[in-house]
């Protein structure tokens, strides 16, 4: 969350072209206002203009001290007024922000028992946050737990725990970073990585559940991810005991097309973080705005005419 996304911690690129030329751009100008901005139209171009050959990054002093928390959380919208809290109480300090549904966490605890998830009995969410520190562990504590306080006083949060050391921080991110892997275990799914204005991702959630459940008898929703990004992983798991081929044969498309209709409708991307692909290639041209769309094949007509850069991903020929 602090530190932000590539386009934000880079800072020039090295392109060789579709022509064979090389574009060196990896000046690492703070400011460089001389026309269009080459470099973020490589950046999640998934190779289909170009071939990044170099990069130069943005970097940070590493922080003094680096806390981990965990809280539970009754509803979504409880996660969204501790998001608040946190950018009020930690400031630049919140680097992660990471909120875990109930039936997410529910899988990590059934195939991963060695794990200890605090408070996935009695809560609806959890959340694992981060505060990094430049002055010392003794404030990032003390920050922590005045934001924590703050936070069961106003009902945003049920419970708390500060991780006392590395070790018990990284165990906390470790069931965060386990659950794709416990979804796995599970079974098959029907995954999306999606993107909300934050405001409004506790009713997206609401509707689009009903609208799931109501469609799928049984139907299971493993819902987590970054959400100071407004980024869920919204992933649909098939009903208990039932035929996981058969459910991802026949629902698929359903689901996708309710999820993204969704997506839509709440101002969102159907793909916060893990671009177009192949996979999404064709569901693009439906969710994206045709000016848009118009203006991208356009660079891509003038960038790669012959279409040899990454052919058939980000955009049908
Ligand atoms: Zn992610």
């Amino acid at each position: 969350m602090r530190y932000g996304n590539t386009r934000e911690l880079c800072l020039g690129l090295e392109v060789v072209t579709a022509q064979g030329e090389v574009w060196d751009g990896l000046s690492g100008l703070r400011k460089d206002n001389t026309g269009y901005d080459l470099r973020d139209l490589f950046i999640g171009s998934e190779g289909t203009l170009g071939v990044i050959t170099g990069a130069t990054l943005k970097l940070y002093p590493l922080p003094k001290a680096t806390l981990t928390a965990w809280a539970a959380v009754p509803s979504m919208d409880a996660a969204l007024a501790l998001l608040g809290l946190a950018h009020k109480h930690l400031g630049a300090g919140l680097t992660g922000f990471e909120v875990m549904g109930q039936f997410a966490l529910g899988l990590v605890v059934k195939h991963m028992p060695q794990l200890r998830v605090p408070f996935q009995q009695e809560s609806a969410y959890c959340v694992l946050l981060e505060n990094a520190d430049q002055e010392s562990e003794e404030h990032a504590r003390a920050q922590f737990e005045r934001l924590l306080e703050a936070a069961l006083e106003e009902g945003c949060a049920t419970d708390a725990v500060v991780a006392e050391n590395i070790a018990q921080a990284r165990a906390l991110w470790h069931i965060r970073e386990n659950i794709p892997l416990a979804q796995a275990e599970e079974g098959l799914n029907i995954k999306h990585d999606i993107s909300i204005p934050v405001s409004k991702i506790p009713a997206f959630c609401t509707e689009t559940d009903a609208l799931l459940k109501k469609d799928i008898a049984g139907v299971r929703l493993v819902n987590f991810g970054h959400l100071g990004d407004g980024n869920l992983h919204y992933n649909v798991q098939a009903p208990e005991g039932g035929d996981m081929q058969a459910f991802l044969r026949d629902q698929e498309e359903r689901v996708n097309a309710l999820v993204f209709d969704q997506v839509r409708k709440f101002g969102g991307s159907i793909s916060a973080e893990h671009g177009i692909g192949t996979l999404k290639v064709g569901k693009l041209p439906h969710y994206k705005s045709p000016v848009a769309l118009k203006m991208m094949q356009a660079v891509k007509k003038a960038l790669d005419p012959q279409g040899i850069m990454n052919p058939g991903k980000v955009l049908l020929a």
